[in-house]
């Protein structure tokens, strides 16, 4: 571990401490909507359904378009 690294970490936990004050009840993982954890730790399954943007329907659909063109 290189000092840097080291540095980086420190930060970090003064971050999450930071924040930690700044949200009492706790802060929010976005992925399972449970409290006291962020997303990028969550180890639980996620709530929120990711829905295809209107742009990915339409490459989608163009290339469906496309491949039944070609056959
Ligand atoms: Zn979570």
């Amino acid at each position: 571990m290189t000092l840097g690294t080291y540095n980086r970490h420190q930060a970090e936990r003064k971050k999450q401490a930071a924040l930690a004050a700044a949200f009492p009840q706790g802060i929010r993982c976005q992925k399972c909507l449970e409290f006291g954890h962020w997303s990028y730790e969550c180890k639980g399954k996620r709530k929120i359904l990711v829905r295809p943007s209107r742009t990915r329907i339409m490459h989608k659909n163009l290339k469906a378009k496309e491949e039944g063109q070609c056959r």
